[in-house]
């Protein structure tokens, strides 16, 4: 059937006054909140105006292997030329690059928290975002998206892996296989927090394993491990170490945030 332009016209105007009614409602039901405090917000976008100049994006020259910046390295012989720093070159990580969205901080640890501690997804879309800018040259090498996985017992307590989220939001945006079933960890580990570097090594040594069965599609495959806080990096480290052992070729570690020095040891 023809539909004049004035009836198509019509149609599109209500179309129109239809969705930003329902938009409104929308709104008025569920009222849009800061992404970094969890505040309803007055104007428009994700987050208060005052915190766009305060989160410190790594997008700036970083080291070429563990992605630490720049302006936090000791010694680091040509940042721009993207090598590698001083702690990289004195012990080389099993993983092999690390890039994160932003350094965690005061302002950012806000959002991370609200993300792992309190299952807060609204924040899902717009870090998967960032993430998928940041890590971009990372993630298009990659075989399967997979996230540090959590003991059995420690997700029926929490009921959810927020890094397994993330993961899952990435592979969506960019049509990556998402393995979610492959690394596993065996070990019940006790909390890394408030543990030194050497500590947090020993205690997540050996947590991971991948059955027999999934090692011949590992074989030479290229892995981006998807976690929230890089700290240290041990717990990257021991899932790099376990993905190795089981024939993966590369593994790149992307997280949400990265602690730039010093060490904060209570996440
Ligand atoms: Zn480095």
């Amino acid at each position: 059937m023809k539909m004049s332009w004035r009836k198509y016209a019509f149609f599109q105007a209500l179309g129109n006054r239809l969705r930003r009614l329902i938009l409104w409602i929308d709104e008025l039901i569920w009222p849009k909140r800061s992404i970094v405090t969890g505040k309803q917000l007055a104007g428009p976008g994700l987050i208060e105006p005052e915190f766009w100049t305060k989160i410190r994006f790594l997008d700036c020259p970083v080291c070429a292997c563990c992605g630490a910046p720049v302006e936090a390295l000791q010694d680091v012989r040509d940042a721009y030329a993207m090598e590698e720093c001083a702690a990289c070159i004195a012990r080389a990580p099993t993983f092999d690059r690390a890039r994160a969205v932003f350094a965690y901080d005061e302002v950012t640890s806000q959002l991370v928290l609200r993300f792992k501690n309190g299952g807060d997804r609204s924040v899902l879309g717009q870090v998967a975002d960032w993430v998928c800018q940041i890590a971009n040259d990372l993630i298009i090498d990659a075989d399967y998206i997979m996230a540090v996985p959590l003991h059995p017992t420690r997700l029926r307590k929490r009921g959810y892996n927020q890094s397994l989220w993330l993961a899952a939001a990435i592979a969506r945006k960019t049509g990556k296989t998402l393995s979610h079933h492959m690394l596993k960890r065996k070990k019940n580990t006790l909390s890394q927090a408030g543990r030194s570097a050497s500590g947090r090594r020993r205690n997540v040594e050996g947590a991971f394993h991948i059955p027999k069965r999934h090692l011949k599609r590992l074989e030479g495959k290229r892995v981006v491990l998807i976690d929230d806080v890089f700290t240290t990096g041990a717990t990257v480290e021991a899932c790099a170490k376990c993905l190795k052992r089981s024939g993966v070729a590369h593994v790149d570690v992307v997280t949400l945030a990265r602690v730039v020095s010093p060490v904060d040891p209570t996440i």
